[in-house]
């Protein structure tokens, strides 16, 4: 039945029991209390209904009362939500089960954080690396629980963009990367990775190369010291040795850069956080660099656009090396002039050196910075490149809180650009 018909059948029954008793009593003579009993009945009907649906709400599980009318219409809406939303309760509790199955599952720790910061609820795996328990952690504090105070500071600043390497706070041998994400009103998800392994990997590779560096560098000078020597005493009887010698050298030499750039390279991967800074003036180390590059480059021009009162807080022998990897790139690739600038946007400082080279294209720029990425690999070895110069450069910004930034297009030129922060 529809809503306005319902309405119409319980109108007509009110009037037709009206009705009725008003008949009734002027029949009989006692009109207003035969109206007065018609009122009660209907009165007496309604507390009736009434009663059921209470009766029926105190015992929802019970299938509603049977009635007919606009009051069969109001148990059937009543019924048909309670149904909607028991469905649509069992739906949510399958899949909050079926999320904390596959969490539970995980091999990495997951913790669920309230918006005050206390813990819902946490997998196996958070109880061995993080050392909770639950639920008797349930509601605790996950800072004072973890008493880690990075975690603390980190929690508590709320910047979630990089993970937070911590040891284990059960077991100082292990290492953790923390991550968290922030979910629905102010919750949050603690992920925690045990990096112990990779992390021993990664160590064991930097010594590797650093090692190897190392070694290979004195038997390297041995070769080159009398090469030189072959070079000033054979040539003179054997002018045919020439061109093999001067090979020989040429090949030594890019050997001794490759080294070189390699242990450098690793000795900035090994350089922990507290890096020795100072107040750099950026006119004084362009001005360094470009004498530098002159020398290497005569006949080729760096111009240097710096203001004398700038300075940036950095360590002055790595930004030195970056900027000097820069510009020998630009003088490198590039047939022209060589410009050195410097402005600052955001709190930012942006170190540019631009050339008007052949340009790089858009495919390459992701991949510059791997070492022994070479757009060109031939054209980079006749120039002595060993291909680990921007990678350099990367590392010294990303120590220095920085980064670099590569603008260029095909026969455009480019701008490598250190960005650094300036306070
Ligand atoms: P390389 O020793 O080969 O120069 P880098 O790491 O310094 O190694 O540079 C990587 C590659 O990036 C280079 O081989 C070259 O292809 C490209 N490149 C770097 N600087 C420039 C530049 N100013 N113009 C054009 N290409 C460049």
């Amino acid at each position: 039945m529809s809503s306005p018909a319902a309405w119409k059948a319980e109108l007509r029954f009110v009037a037709i029991t009206l009705l009725a008793s008003g008949v009734t009593g002027w029949l009989i003579g006692e009109l207003a209390p035969a109206l007065v009993v018609g009122l009660l009945v209907l009165l007496a009907y309604w507390l009736r209904q009434l009663w059921r649906i209470h009766h029926w709400l105190s015992q929802p599980q019970e299938e509603p009362p049977e009635s007919r009318g606009l009051w069969g219409e109001v148990f059937d809406s009543i019924y048909h939500l309670q149904r909607n939303q028991r469905e649509e309760r069992d739906r949510l509790q399958t899949a909050v089960s079926y999320l904390h199955d596959s969490f539970a599952a995980l091999k990495d720790g997951v913790v669920m954080i309230d918006p005050r910061g206390g813990i819902e609820w946490c997998n196996a795996a958070a109880t061995d690396l993080l050392g909770l328990q639950f639920p008797r952690d349930k509601g605790q504090s996950i800072v004072n629980l973890l008493r880690l105070p990075a975690f603390f500071d980190y929690f508590e600043e709320g910047d979630f963009r990089q993970p937070l390497m911590v040891e284990g706070p059960s077991d100082a041998e292990i290492r953790l990367k923390l991550e968290i994400t922030s979910f629905g009103q102010g919750s949050r998800l603690l992920f925690a990775t045990d990096v112990t392994r990779m992390e021993q990997l990664e160590v064991m590779r930097r010594d590797f190369v650093g090692n190897v560096s190392h070694e290979l560098r004195t038997p390297l000078t041995v070769i080159t010291g009398y090469l030189y020597t072959l070079e000033e005493t054979l040539l003179r009887t054997e002018p045919s040795l020439e061109k093999p010698l001067h090979q020989m050298q040429q090949q030594a030499d890019r050997m001794e850069g490759l080294l070189k750039d390699l242990l450098l390279l690793s000795r900035l991967e090994a350089l922990d956080v507290s890096l020795e800074k100072s107040l750099v003036s950026v006119a004084g180390l362009a001005a360094e660099v470009s004498e530098e590059a002159s020398i290497a480059w005569p006949g080729r021009s760096v111009h240097c656009d710096v203001s004398a009162l700038v300075s940036v807080p950095a360590n002055y022998q790595q930004l030195y090396s970056a900027l000097l990897n820069l510009v020998i790139n630009a003088l490198k690739y590039s047939e022209r002039d060589v410009y050195v600038s410097w402005h600052e946007e955001a709190g930012l400082g942006y170190l540019s050196v631009r050339d008007e080279g052949p340009g790089i294209d858009d495919v390459h720029l992701p991949r510059l910075t791997e070492r022994f990425y070479r757009v060109d690999v031939g054209r980079s070895r006749e120039m002595g490149g060993t291909g680990l110069g921007l990678a350099i450069v990367k590392h010294v910004l990303a120590g220095h809180g920085g980064r670099l930034l590569i603008e260029s297009k095909p026969g455009q030129g480019s701008i490598f650009s250190c960005v650094l922060p300036l306070s």
